[in-house]
């Protein structure tokens, strides 16, 4: 596996003062073996690789790194560089009605990410989607998107399989303009392999709905397949842009670099699991040092994010910008929030040593401490959690007694609260907890 490679490498260089000719080499023999065992096609593996050596012949290394270091930085940075280049948001400033074609090999994704970005399209843009299938080989394929569409609530074009895929096509894009919708996703019909039909039937749908982007399903477990895809469809169409799917499963890093390279278009979009709101703008950054291990810290610090819930987070940002406190019934709310995710014991599993160290830091503490920290707040009267100055201290006795703890413990979630305050007035202009994770990164 690649990560473990180059943990391997970054292990065999911990030490030593500087890089040799020789162990550049070795380095960078492990590294090429690395990317080859991970699916990354030849001529891409000895591009970067080539890309590499001359970076590190004659650099000069910065001195708060160690050569390891210096090298592990070089591969990450260009490993971005590659894989990030020409990254950019959807096109939607075409007129209307933006088509989007969807074009890949069987079980690539396809479909799923049609609903995906239909869902996608409608909540972060409230665009008004058309959700059009052309693969008229399998009688179920119209019928997974059309189910789709109705789960999504987003309009589904009915597609009458005995028609030809291009006559489909050519119709949806009519009712796409009669009907004033803003975007028209096309889905199209896959091949378990390339094959010359499928690649005449996809130029000719193409011809006929004039797609604003063209995008380039694959999945990144595909190994071999997802490159003579890449190969295939890159040949065939004008691809605007790939959507990685299936990043969620045991990817290879690999599949990213490759199909980057292969197709020369942009990685637009990243699936990340089955549910259709499992899709990410891709982050290049993110892929890199999954690929090199360290650990997928932006990632998480945005799923933490994500799962405070967007209402309860707005609702706090205002009444923290009307220069109202933040309360104990708001810090129940967060404690709340952070129980739902499995507490924080959980999240730090996932995060490497030196952030972990800062997390447990935080005032929350452990899942047992959430708990209690909440059972506390629900002992209080509604007017004590809006105004802790008013408890006293036969409150605290009266609420520590409710919660079953000690009334320093009481003391102790008061001192905490009024700290926190404190931040989240310096906060609230930010995105509050938002900038609150970043904060400690
Ligand atoms: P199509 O033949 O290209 O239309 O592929 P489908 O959209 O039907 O997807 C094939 C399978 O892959 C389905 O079981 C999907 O649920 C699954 N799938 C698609 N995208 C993802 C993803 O990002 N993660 C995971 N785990 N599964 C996915
Ligand atoms: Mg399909």
């Amino acid at each position: 596996k690649l990560t473990e490679r180059l943990q391997g490498v970054m292990e065999s260089l911990r030490g030593r003062g500087r890089l040799t000719e020789e162990n550049i080499a070795d380095t960078l023999r492990q590294v090429r073996m690395a990317l080859l065992e991970a699916d990354v096609a030849l001529p891409v593996v000895k591009g970067f690789v080539d890309s590499i050596r001359a970076k590190v012949v004659g650099q000069e290394f910065d001195k708060s790194l160690t050569p390891g270091q210096m090298l592990i930085k070089l591969i990450h940075d260009e490993l971005i560089a590659l894989m990030g280049a020409g990254v950019r948001p959807l096109n939607l400033r075409a007129q209307p009605p933006v088509v989007i074609l969807l074009a890949g090999l069987q079980g690539a994704g396809k479909t799923t990410s049609a609903g995906k970005l239909a869902k996608w399209l409608k909540e972060n843009e409230r665009k008004k989607v058309l959700l059009a299938s052309t693969d008229v080989y399998r009688p179920a394929a119209i019928l997974q998107l059309e189910r789709l569409a109705s789960q999504l609530d987003v309009a589904f074009f009915p597609s009458d399989p005995k028609k030809p895929a291009v006559t489909l096509a050519q119709e949806a894009v009519a009712e796409a303009k009669r009907s004033l919708f803003d975007v028209l996703i096309v889905d199209t019909a896959g091949r378990l392999h390339v094959d010359d039909e499928m690649m005449v039937e996809i130029r000719e749908i193409s011809g006929v709905v004039a797609p604003t982007e063209t995008l380039f399903v694959v999945d990144s477990m595909a190994g071999q397949d997802a490159v003579n895809a890449a190969k295939a469809f890159g040949a065939a169409l004008t691809l605007t842009g790939v959507v990685l799917t299936k990043t969620d499963g045991d990817a290879r890093g690999g599949a990213a670099l490759s199909v980057r390279q292969i197709t020369g278009a942009p990685i637009l979009f990243m699936g990340t699991g089955e549910k259709t709101d499992a899709l990410e703008p891709f982050h290049a950054e993110r892929v890199a040092s999954r690929i090199l291990g360290m650990g997928d810290v932006l990632s998480l610090v945005e799923k933490v994010t994500k799962n405070v819930d967007r209402e309860q987070a707005e609702k706090l940002a205002r009444k923290l910008k009307k220069g109202k406190d933040f309360d104990l019934e708001d810090l129940h709310d967060q404690l709340q929030q952070v129980e739902k995710m499995g507490g924080l014991s959980a999240l730090m599993d996932k995060l490497p040593a030196q952030l972990a160290g800062k997390a447990a830091q935080m005032p929350q503490g452990n899942e047992k401490e959430i708990k209690r920290q909440l059972a506390m707040i629900r002992s209080m009267t509604p007017g004590e959690r809006r105004y802790p100055k008013t408890i006293d201290a036969s409150r605290k006795r009266r609420i520590a007694a409710g919660s079953g703890v000690h009334v320093s413990e009481i003391n102790k979630l008061l001192k905490n609260h009024m700290q926190m305050q404190k931040m989240m007035k310096t906060f609230s202009k930010g995105g509050g907890l938002r900038r609150l994770m970043s904060a400690f990164g």
